[in-house]
C-alpha cells in the first residue's frame, strides 16, 4: 500500500480531486483523516501506481509506502489514536475503557446484579457470552438467543453497551441483532472467513489474540477485518500459552505500548482469561492500565461457584470495586509523551 499524506493546508476539494484522480485510474482509495494531515491510502501494489505523477495531485505532501505488512491497521497510515465510539462510550486516544461483566450469561438475576454493580464501580460497558467456545463439548456451551435477550435487557436496565462474543459465520444475523460489540475469541483469531464477514458489517470489534500467536499475527487478522472495511477494531491482549504451568496464560505486558507504536487501533487487556484465577486478576489487570492499555475486560460474578465458566477467574463485585478504585486513581504510563520528553523522533 501506498499512502500520500496531504499538506496541512490541502483543502476538502483536494482531497476529493486527488481521491477521483486515483480512481479513474483504477485505484481504490481509503481515507485516515488525522488532527493535523490527512492520510490517502491506495489500495494495491506499489508497480501498479509506479509512473503515475501522485505527488503532483492537488495537496500532496509526500508519497510514503506502508512497510509494515499489515497497512490499514498500522500506524504509518493512520498517525493518531483511532477513537471508537460504542453509543457514546469512547475507547481509545486517551478515553480509556473497562467492560465487565460474567464469561458467560447464566441467570437473568445474576447478570443484572453484575450489571449494577460493575456500573457502579465505574464500568462502562458489560460484557456476557451466550455462546461460549469450549474444550470440551460436553461443556456448558452458553445460553445462544436467550442469554443475547437477556444481555439486551440489561442494556435497557442499565445503560451499558454490551459486548458478546460471536463463534460462528451461522450466528451472524442472531448475534448482530443484539449487541453492540463483537467479540472474536482467541480460537477464531485467524479464522479468516468469519473475519472478512465481520470486516464488511457495521458493529465494532473486540479482537483476541489466538493462544499461540504472535503479535504481527495478531495484527494480520485485524487487517483481514479492516480490510472490508471496518474501521472500528479494539485490538485485546488475553495471554498466550508458554511453558509455565502455574497460570493459564501468560499476559506479557510489554505488549501493549509496542503494540500502540505499530498500530492507532486501542488496545486493552483481559487480565481474567491470562490469569486464570481470581487471585491474580487485580494485580494483572492495575498492571495492564498501569503500562498504558486503552481499557479492560473483567469477568466478574457474584457467585464464582455457581458460573457456568471461568468461575475461577471472576472477581466478586466487591474485588472489582476496590480494583476501580485504584484504577482511577493510576496516573499510567505514557509512552508517546515519553518518548517526546526523551526528544528522539524513533526509539
Ligand atoms: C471469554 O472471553 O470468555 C473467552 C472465551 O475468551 P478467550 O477467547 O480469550 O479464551
Ligand atoms: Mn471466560
Amino acid at each position: 500500500m501506498m499512502i500520500l499524506v496531504m499538506k496541512h493546508t490541502a483543502t476538502q476539494a483536494d482531497i476529493e480531486k486527488t481521491r477521483d484522480q486515483l480512481k479513474e485510474w483504477g485505484h481504490e482509495t481509503s481515507l485516515a483523516p488525522g488532527e493535523q494531515q490527512t492520510v490517502i491510502g491506495i489500495v494495491g501494489d506499489k508497480r501498479d501506481i509506479a509512473g503515475y505523477a501522485l505527488h503532483s495531485l492537488p495537496g500532496v505532501e509526500q508519497v510514503l509506502e506502508v512497510s509494515a505488512p499489515y497497512k490499514v491497521a498500522s500506524r504509518e497510515f493512520h498517525p493518531t489514536d483511532s477513537i471508537i465510539d460504542v453509543n457514546g462510550v469512547k475507547l481509545g486516544g486517551g478515553n480509556k475503557v473497562v467492560i465487565a461483566g460474567p464469561c458467560s450469561v447464566d441467570t437473568y438475576e445474576n447478570l443484572i446484579t453484575i450489571a449494577n454493580s460493575v456500573k457502579a464501580a465505574g464500568a462502562t460497558m458489560l460484557r456476557g457470552g451466550a455462546f461460549k467456545p469450549r474444550t470440551s463439548p460436553y461443556s456448558f456451551q452458553g445460553k445462544g438467543e436467550e442469554g443475547l435477550k437477556m444481555l439486551a435487557e440489561a442494556r435497557r436496565e442499565t445503560g451499558l453497551p454490551i459486548v458478546t462474543e460471536l463463534l460462528s459465520e451461522k450466528d451472524i444475523d442472531l448475534v448482530y441483532q443484539y449487541t453492540d460489540v463483537i467479540q472474536i475469541g482467541a480460537r477464531n483469531m485467524q479464522n479468516f472467513s468469519l473475519l472478512k464477514e465481520i470486516g464488511t458489517l457495521g458493529k465494532p470489534v473486540i479482537l483476541k489474540n489466538g493462544i499461540a500467536s504472535t503479535v504481527k499475527e495478531h495484527l494480520m487478522s485485524a487487517e483481514y477485518v479492516m480490510a472490508g472495511g471496518l474501521r472500528d477494531v479494539i485490538m485485546c491482549l488475553r495471554g498466550t500459552r508458554t511453558y509455565e504451568p502455574a497460570f493459564r496464560n501468560v499476559l506479557d505486558v510489554n505488549l501493549v505500548p509496542y503494540m500502540q507504536e505499530r498500530t492507532h487501533l486501542p488496545v486493552i487487556v483481559d487480565p481474567s482469561h491470562a490469569a486464570g484465577t481470581r487471585e491474580y486478576v487485580s494485580s494483572l489487570s492495575y498492571a495492564g492500565m498501569a503500562v498504558g492499555a486503552d481499557g479492560a475486560i473483567i469477568e466478574v460474578h457474584p457467585c464464582p461457584s455457581c458460573a457456568l465458566s471461568d468461575g475461577d477467574q471472576a472477581l466478586l463485585p466487591e474485588d472489582f470495586s476496590y480494583l476501580m478504585e485504584r484504577v482511577n486513581k493510576l496516573e499510567a504510563w505514557d509512552q508517546k509523551a515519553w518518548v517526546k520528553a526523551r526528544g528522539d523522533a524513533k526509539l
